[in-house]
């Protein structure tokens, strides 16, 4: 049976009480102090508590719920998942700190990882003990990710790394970051690649942080001068790199983005709110914008729950740009409603610097730049689905 607003399983229904009832009983004294913190934009707030709230979900076993079993999650099935973060978006629990770890890296290895590379560092990804970051984009490869100019050779039983890596998100926080990286000399494209594990604690790698528009430093660019990491740490074959990266984009568009609607959902709630308290509800034009905006992001949970198996699956297909294109420019639009319903006062800032409307209209405009910018996901669309001619590539 399908999840969403259908009648729920028995077992299903059971699994969501016990979600629900858990978070109540814990989501109290000094964590209840964190509900709704983090985030993009925020990620700096509580960092440090939030990993203790992260540790406590971990060690009640609320973690990497998808995980098998034999690798320490929970083997819950997609609808326990989806339950789950819809549970938490509506506890309104805090941000959770290992996004990276848990949804990318962890199913990555689960996936294409070596048995000891799965030993070593998959119980470290759940107890927070080593964090991740995602080493992709560089200066001259970011829609164009295959054109990675970050090489890496083996020498004396190590791979060596130079190049540099941008937009790399909490590398300034990061243990390690999964690299894709060019091992082969002179090749181009897709071909050539491997997905190397790279300790960030070494003096041949610089994180120099990027201040964003909302004043905060949540990216940074990565410089690899030399730095080594073990022979053993490249994910899948040598050369096999473009595959595995792809397989992890693929679990980036999984579940937690239902997850993600319910926490936009909080947010409409909470304009609609506003737009009553500050008499802007009574402007038809506003009236509009935020009845468009409720039946928008209905379509979009439908589409999502639709789509959900097809994209678990692991492998990015053109339903994931159809959520990707329809979400980030809805989330894009409710930061432009926000500005327009607070009126001039939206353009001011007091001592505390931006509050919760001014960073939701300054950081989705990010939405529709990461995880693949929109003119990529047409291109995606226009090509898989449509059938249309292949733009011209150089
Ligand atoms: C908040 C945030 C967090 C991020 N975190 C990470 C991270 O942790 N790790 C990581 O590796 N990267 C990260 N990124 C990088 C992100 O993946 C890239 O920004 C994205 O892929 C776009 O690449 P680019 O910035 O180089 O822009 P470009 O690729 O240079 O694109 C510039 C413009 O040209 C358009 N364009 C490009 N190619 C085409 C084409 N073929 N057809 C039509 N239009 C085109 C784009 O749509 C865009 O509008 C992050 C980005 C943001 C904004």
């Amino acid at each position: 049976m399908s999840v969403g607003q259908q009648q729920e399983s028995r077992t299903d229904a059971e699994f969501r009480a016990e979600v629900r009832g858990w978070l109540a009983d814990n989501l109290v004294g000094d964590f209840a102090a964190l509900r709704g913190l983090g985030g993009p934009g925020s990620e700096h707030v509580a960092f440090a508590e939030r990993m203790e709230w992260d540790k406590h979900l971990s060690a009640a076993g609320w973690t990497c719920l998808g995980w098998p079993t034999e690798h320490g999650g929970r083997g819950a099935t997609t609808s326990q998942q989806v339950i789950f973060h819809e549970e938490y978006a509506r506890a309104n629990a805090p941000h959770r700190a290992n996004h990276m770890g848990e949804e990318l890296l962890g199913p990555t290895l689960i996936a294409f990882g070596t048995s000891e590379q799965q030993d070593r560092f998959l119980p470290k990804i759940k107890t927070l003990d080593e964090l991740w970051c995602q080493g992709y984009s560089e200066p001259g490869a970011g829609s164009d990710l295959a054109a990675v100019s970050t090489s890496a050779h083996l020498e004396d039983g190590q791979w060596h790394i130079t190049g540099q890596k941008v937009w790399t998100s909490l590398a300034h926080l990061a243990q390690w970051c999964f690299v894709v990286a060019r091992t082969e000399p002179g090749s181009k494209g897709h071909k050539g690649l491997s997905y190397l594990l790279v300790p960030m604690d070494q003096p041949r790698v610089e994180v120099r942080p990027i201040q964003q528009l909302t004043g905060t430093s949540e990216f940074n660019e990565v410089f690899f001068d030399d730095a080594r990491t073990e022979a053993s740490l490249v994910v899948g074959e040598v050369g096999d790199g473009w595959r595995i990266a792809m397989g992890t984009l693929g679990f980036e568009r999984g579940v937690a983005t239902l997850g993600q609607q319910v926490g936009f959902r909080r947010e409409l709630d909470a304009l609609v709110e506003l737009a009553k308290r500050t008499g802007a509800a009574s402007d038809p034009l506003v009236r509009d914008r935020l009845t468009r905006a409720y039946v928008n992001l209905e379509v979009i949970r439908a589409h999502v729950l639709r789509t959900l198996d097809s994209v678990t699956a692991g492998v990015p297909g053109t339903e994931s740009s159809v959520a990707k294109l329809l979400w980030a420019r809805w989330h894009r639009d409710l930061g432009e409603l926000a500005m327009q319903i607070r009126g001039a006062d939206g353009l001011v800032t007091d001592h505390d610097g931006l509050d919760e409307w001014q960073r939701l209209f300054l950081f989705t405009r990010a939405d529709t730049i990461y995880g693949g910018s929109d003119e990529i996901q047409r291109n995606i669309i226009a090509e898989r689905t449509l059938g249309l001619p292949r733009e011209a590539r150089p």
